[in-house]
């Protein structure tokens, strides 16, 4: 039964819902959509009860590992509880039913909300002028970079490449990639920061932009970003920050004040928001003042008489990135968050972020699970760390793969794995600030148990998961020959 698809559900005429008697003159359809915009024949939708419909979908919730349900250290994601307070906010009528094309002056709570939330941010970042409109952390990389290049332009000249770290997330060197410029990849040093002797090498008059995230996603925070910093402003290049790593840094230091002149925040991760699957999220952007005359329209003005409005009047503005203001929603919950901690809250956040995981990193090393799983760099972290699982293939002949299917069992959710690519066999954990002592402690376990068990039959490891609803997947061939159309027949 539980593997019927919908269409498979129902019968024909079923309907979940009832349709209030229309109270206006029905209208022909043919005046409503011409015919030659219309299917021949209509769609075969499903027709279900309601019951029918909220069981489906709740046995489909039931079926994946979500955030409600268990512990998610997903690495570089920052998969935060999500209060519930935020979901009440966001969902007031005022808010969740407000019409994108809503004129402005019949919006003013709305467009309130957004500068409010644009002047934190600000603050938060150091940066003071920010727009919201990029729809995600690599959507705000995009906007980064296609506001440098803006502004160089602008000044007359125009770089080709933009170096990014060979710790970068995937997203930096595809953004690169995607607004047309070449990628170097600057090397990783001993410490685990930017190589600085290679960053001199590579940094020339053809470089537009360094991007990088501080703490890098290692989760180290580089020591030595001011003289990064210094290296990449004297050849006149713009300094980008990967903000998806705030959360270690929040109200403790700006990007801005480490010299970096555009940053991007990705909300559904620093700020917490339900993400995952596609989203929504947010990934807004600051910068500084010789970058704003490019930035995105149109922007939320306050008038002298304190009314609010959107502003198209920004001749030297890259325009739009997409329809409307962004994804609202987004905006109301990170301003419940930053309201409903305040500016102590929001560094105790990001502090507890790095106890966790420093706690977390002690603990594996106090019951001796860093021999099979050495700290890939460094001795303390940021938000997260990075362990490498080749000692365990070697001695146990156990993968990071089968180690994280097997946490699964376990009712965890697996780390990131193989990434950052630099280190072979990777696991990169980030418990975030809202998990418990006990969390974190019973996630110590079942890594000592896995291990314990592989020394007996590390089979067990590598046919897991055994008791989710579905087993090992070919997860390669998932990706590379995706079936995503069904035939539907009644
Ligand atoms: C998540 C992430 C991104 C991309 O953000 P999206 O919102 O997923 O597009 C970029 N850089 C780092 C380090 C990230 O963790």
């Amino acid at each position: 039964m539980s593997a019927r698809t919908i269409f498979e559900q129902g019968r024909k005429g079923r309907r979940a819902f009832v349709c209030p008697e229309l109270d206006v003159p029905d209208r022909p359809r043919e005046e409503l959509l011409p015919s030659k915009l219309r299917r021949r024949e209509p769609a075969v939708l499903p027709e279900v009860s309601e019951p029918e419909i909220v069981r489906h979908y709740v046995r489909l919730s039931k079926k994946n590992f979500d955030l409600d349900s268990g512990f998610y250290p997903l690495g570089s994601c920052t998969m935060k509880h999500n209060p519930r307070l935020h979901e009440r906010v966001a969902g007031l009528p005022g808010y969740a039913r407000l019409h994108p094309l809503q004129r402005p002056a019949a919006a003013q709570g709305a467009l309130e909300l957004m500068w409010r939330l644009e002047g934190a941010l600000g603050e938060i970042a150091g940066l003071p002028y920010v727009s919201l409109q990029p729809s995600a952390g690599s959507h705000g990389e995009l906007a980064g970079v296609l506001l440098t290049r803006a502004y160089h332009e602008a000044n007359g000249q125009r770089g080709t490449k933009v170096l990014t770290p060979d710790t970068a997330h995937g997203t930096n060197p595809a953004t690169v990639t995607m607004a047309g410029y070449e990628v170097v990849k600057i090397a990783t040093d001993e410490a685990g920061g930017v190589d600085i002797d290679d960053l001199r090498a590579k940094a020339d008059e053809d470089v537009a932009c360094l991007m990088l995230t501080n703490p890098n996603t290692l989760g180290l925070f580089d020591r030595n970003i001011e003289e990064i910093a210094a290296i990449v402003h004297g050849i006149g290049a713009i300094l980008y920050y990967d903000g998806a790593n705030l959360n270690a840094v929040m109200g403790r230091t700006r990007p801005g004040d480490m010299g970096f002149d555009i940053v991007h925040f990705n909300l559904h991760k620093t700020f917490t928001q339900p993400h995952g699957g596609g989203g929504p999220g947010a990934g807004p952007i600051a910068v500084s003042e010789r970058i704003e005359p490019f930035l995105m329209t149109p922007r939320v003005r306050r008038g002298e008489d304190g009314e609010f409005d959107l502003d198209y009047d920004k001749p030297a503005s890259i325009g739009r990135l997409r329809g409307f203001q962004g994804n609202f929603g987004t905006f109301v919950r990170t301003y419940a968050y930053i309201c409903s901690l305040g500016a102590e809250g929001l560094r105790e956040a990001s502090e507890v972020a790095v106890l966790n995981a420093n706690y977390l990193l002690a603990r594996l090393g106090e019951m001796g699970l860093l021999e099979r799983l050495p700290l890939a760099y460094g001795e303390l972290c940021g938000h997260e760390f990075v362990l490498s699982g080749a000692p365990m293939k070697r001695d146990l002949g156990i993968r990071t793969l089968d180690l994280a299917k097997r946490l699964l069992d376990f009712g965890i959710h697996p780390p990131t794995v193989y990434f950052p690519l630099l280190v072979d066999e990777a696991l990169l954990i980030e418990p975030t600030e809202t998990e418990t002592k006990e969390t974190l402690d019973e996630f110590v376990e079942a890594i000592a148990a896995i291990l314990a068990e592989a020394e007996e039959d590390p089979e067990i490891a590598r046919t897991a998961p055994h008791t989710t609803p579905v087993r090992r997947l070919d997860e390669a061939g998932a990706a590379r020959n995706p079936i995503i159309r069904q035939e539907v027949t009644r």
